[in-house]
């Protein structure tokens, strides 16, 4: 094993495009919520891999799906029959509960988006895309045209065409019989963890019904149990026709989903939607391996209970000014000197405890793997308190 400082002058800065600005940090290793550096030594992890390791870092179970399935098959495409994806698309609608009942599988959050758009459009035969301020959708073209967050979007230097980004208060009034699909990221994590008001995707929701366009919700952040419900969409009895996931779906090994009612699945025809990679049997191995494990563990529980220990005592310290977000997605607004979220998560960074700062340069975001538990969030309590 190679130290930091032997690394970062090794392969990585000198053969990988220089696209991320790094942490000063080497990890080797992980093992439920806690990961290890090159050096041995081990942090707190609330920054989940970037919300990706729902069931911890190297979950067994997990890793015997992949060591297992990748011995028997690691790849075929979606041309034929195997028993693997079978499982894991099931597994995974069950989970999901209706009125979902079919999958497409894809391999990231953006394409998810992608094959989300694509159907808006194809299946209404219309054009128009209109998405929330303040969204993070992905980097593909339409998904990056539907992005509502300028240090994105500006990186388009030719948006797709018929993609209009609103404030949420004026989306539903925008939508007519023009409208393909509305595009929602419920709880708009990049952005400090925005969650939206109900009230306003109850009435986007009616005035898609109303103009039949589709409601698609990016659930790649949200989903498979992060806000304390397996789905956020359903919210208070608002569920969109199409549900995009990703991110925890697959525990860390690249998976991502779109979801549909079966009034859109009756709709989608052979070669509407395809893919090389996307539902491959390793990735399906973890997927079901990932469903199972939530199932079992009680992860959407322990993400609603933790979760709102967590958010709860927070807010008791004193220099704390707003905690938001649901479940184990949550945004850290703190009082001077302490206003900036990256002078927190340098701090909690040398306690060795790892959490993201977001778009928003006063809100800290938490999204620890699911299986955190309550002696894990009082460490993180406690280090806050501690400032
Ligand atoms: N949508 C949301 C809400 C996200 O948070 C992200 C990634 O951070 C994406 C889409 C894009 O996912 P990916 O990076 O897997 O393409």
């Amino acid at each position: 094993m190679h130290t930091l400082a032997e690394l970062t002058k090794q392969d990585e800065d000198q053969f990988q495009l220089r696209s991320y600005a790094k942490w000063p940090l080497a990890l080797e290793r992980g093992e439920g919520c806690w990961v290890f550096d090159s050096d041995g030594n081990r942090y707190l992890d609330f920054y989940g891999g970037h919300a990706v390791v729902a069931t911890g870092h190297c979950h067994p179970k997990i890793v015997e799906a992949i060591q297992q399935q990748a011995a028997r098959l690691i790849f075929y495409s979606n041309v034929v029959y195997n028993s693997q994806r079978g499982r894991a698309v099931r597994r995974l609608i069950e989970s999901a509960g209706l009125p979902y009942v079919q999958a497409f599988l894809a391999n990231s959050g953006s394409e998810a988006n992608e094959n989300a758009i694509k159907l808006a459009r194809a299946l209404t035969a219309r054009k128009e895309i209109i998405s929330i301020t303040g969204s993070f959708h992905g980097r593909g073209y339409a998904s990056l045209s539907s992005t509502g967050i300028e240090k994105y979007s500006k990186y388009l230097n030719t948006p797709v065409p018929h993609h209009t980004v609103i404030p949420i208060e004026q989306a539903a009034e925008r939508i007519t019989t023009g409208t393909a699909g509305v595009l929602i990221e419920p709880i708009q994590s990049l952005s400090g963890v925005r969650v939206l008001p109900v009230e306003h995707l109850r009435s986007i929701r009616d005035k898609c019904l109303e103009n039949g366009a589709l409601l698609m919700f990016d659930e790649v952040q949200t989903g498979v149990g992060r806000t304390g419900r397996f789905l956020y969409s359903g919210i208070e009895g608002v569920f969109p026709d199409v549900v995009t996931l990703a991110k925890g779906i697959a525990s860390g090994f690249p998976a991502s989903a779109v979801l549909v009612t079966e009034k859109v699945a009756r709709e989608v025809k052979s070669g509407d939607l395809g893919t090389t990679f996307g539902g491959g049997p390793l990735a399906c191995a973890a997927i079901e391996a990932t469903m199972d494990v939530i199932a079992a563990e009680k992860l959407v529980e322990n993400a609603r209970e933790v979760g709102s220990y967590l958010s709860e005592e927070l807010a008791r310290i004193a220099i704390v000014e707003t905690v938001r977000g649901a479940g184990l997605l949550l945004g850290v607004r703190m009082k001077p000197p302490f206003d900036q979220a990256k002078t927190v998560r340098q701090a909690l960074f040398e306690k060795r405890i790892l959490t993201g700062t977001s778009d928003d340069p006063a809100f800290l975001r938490l999204m620890p793997p699911l299986t955190l538990s309550r002696e894990q969030a009082q460490l993180l309590i406690q280090a806050v308190a501690s400032l």
